[in-house]
C-alpha cells in the first residue's frame, strides 16, 4: 500500500489540496476558490467536503492516507489550534480550527501558519535543504516570514513570530496595513511597488508605465512595473532598485539578530529576483555586522507555489515520525 499524506495551503484567494507521498512526490493536486465573504463555517465545510472529493482518487485497498496538513493564513495559538490572527481571512480569529478539520476526518491533521509552511517546505526540499539556520521572505502581496532555527520553526510565546514583513525599517516610512509606519512590507511588497511607482510618476519623472495604464494612475499594478522594468523603463528599473535596499537592510537586521546560515526569497515578486538582489545583497554586506552580510547565502526560493503544499506535507511526515519515536 501506497502512503499518502493529504496537504492543504490555504489562502485568502484560492485553495490549493494535494496528495503527497512521503518523499516529498506530488501525486495529484487541485484547486479552488476560496470564498472567503462566505464566512469561517461554509468555508472550512466547502473544504471539507473538496477534499472527501479528493480523497475518492486514493481508494483504501490501494493507499494509506496517513494524515492532513494544513497552512493557515494567519497566527495559530499552536497549543489550542485556535486562529488568533488572521489577517487574510476577516472574521476567524478565535476559531477552533483544528478541531473543526478534524472533526472531519479519521486521520491525524496537523495545522501551521502559512509562511512557516512555505519555509518547511523549503527548507525539506527546496533552495534550504539541509540547512538548520534559516529564514524565509515571501514577497506577495504582503511580506510574509518564517524563521527556522535547529531544524525547527521559532513560533515565538503566542505563535507570532516570524513577522519579518512587519520589521520596521524606517521610522517615518509609509503607512503600513498593520496600523504602524514603515514596516519592510511597505516597502518590499507587490503593494509597495506599485505605491512606490504611482509616488515617483506624480515627482513629474519619464515612463512609459503612463502609458502602459492609460494615463490612470490609481490603475498602476506591480506586474506593470514589472513589465516596464524589462522593457528598460529607467523609473521601473529605479523602482525595484529601491525596493532591493530597503530589503537589504531587512535582510542585515535579520542576520544581525539570528545569524542564519542562509535567507530564502520567494513569492510572487521574486518573478523580478534579478532586478532587486544586486542591491538588496550590496546593503545586506554594507550594514550587517562584521563579516556576517558576506557569508550569509540569499537564494531564491526553489519550490514555487508547491513550497506551502510540500510544506504542510511535511509537517505530517515529521510529527508521525516524532510520534514513532
Ligand atoms: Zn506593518
Amino acid at each position: 500500500m501506497e502512503e499518502v499524506i493529504i496537504a492543504v495551503d490555504l489562502g485568502g484567494t484560492n485553495v490549493r489540496v494535494a496528495a503527497v507521498n512521503p518523499e516529498g512526490k506530488i501525486l495529484h493536486k487541485i484547486s479552488f476558490p476560496t470564498d472567503a465573504s462566505r464566512g469561517r463555517e461554509r468555508v472550512t465545510e466547502n473544504i471539507l467536503s473538496k477534499i472527501h472529493e479528493f480523497l475518492r482518487r486514493f481508494p483504501e485497498e490501494e493507499f494509506e492516507v496517513i494524515g492532513g496538513g494544513f497552512g493557515i493564513p494567519g497566527a495559530i495559538a499552536l497549543d489550542r489550534g485556535i486562529v488568533s490572527q488572521s489577517p487574510n481571512l476577516p472574521g476567524w480569529e478565535g476559531f477552533d480550527i483544528r478541531s473543526r478539520l478534524q472533526g472531519g476526518f479519521r486521520m491525524p491533521i496537523f495545522i501551521e501558519n502559512d509562511a512557516n509552511a512555505f519555509s518547511l517546505g523549503e527548507g525539506w526540499l527546496g533552495a534550504a535543504r539541509g540547512v538548520k539556520d534559516f529564514c524565509c521572505l515571501t514577497l506577495g502581496t504582503g511580506v510574509g516570514g518564517g524563521i527556522v532555527l535547529n531544524g525547527d520553526i521559532w513560533h515565538g510565546t503566542e505563535g507570532k513570530a516570524g513577522e519579518i514583513g512587519h520589521m520596521i525599517i524606517d521610522v517615518d516610512g509609509p503607512p503600513c496595513q498593520c496600523g504602524s509606519r514603515g514596516c519592510l512590507e511597505a516597502f518590499a511588497s507587490g503593494s509597495a511597488i506599485r505605491r512606490m511607482a504611482i509616488e515617483a510618476i506624480k515627482g513629474d519623472e519619464k515612463t512609459d508605465l503612463v502609458e502602459r495604464c492609460g494615463g490612470e494612475l490609481e490603475t498602476i499594478t506591480s506586474k506593470m512595473v514589472y513589465e516596464s522594468a524589462r522593457s528598460g523603463d529607467r523609473l521601473s528599473r529605479g523602482i525595484f532598485q529601491k525596493m532591493g535596499m530597503y530589503l537589504g537592510v531587512g535582510l542585515a537586521n535579520l542576520v544581525n539578530l539570528l545569524n542564519v546560515e542562509l535567507l530564502v526569497i520567494g513569492g510572487r515578486v521574486c518573478e523580478a529576483f534579478d532586478l532587486f538582489i544586486d542591491p538588496a545583497r550590496r546593503e545586506l554586506e554594507e550594514r550587517a555586522l562584521g563579516s556576517m552580510g558576506k557569508r550569509v547565502k540569499v537564494e531564491r526560493a526553489r519550490c514555487g507555489d508547491d513550497a506551502g503544499i510540500l510544506g504542510a506535507a511535511y509537517l505530517v511526515k515529521r510529527e508521525l515520525e516524532r510520534r514513532k519515536r
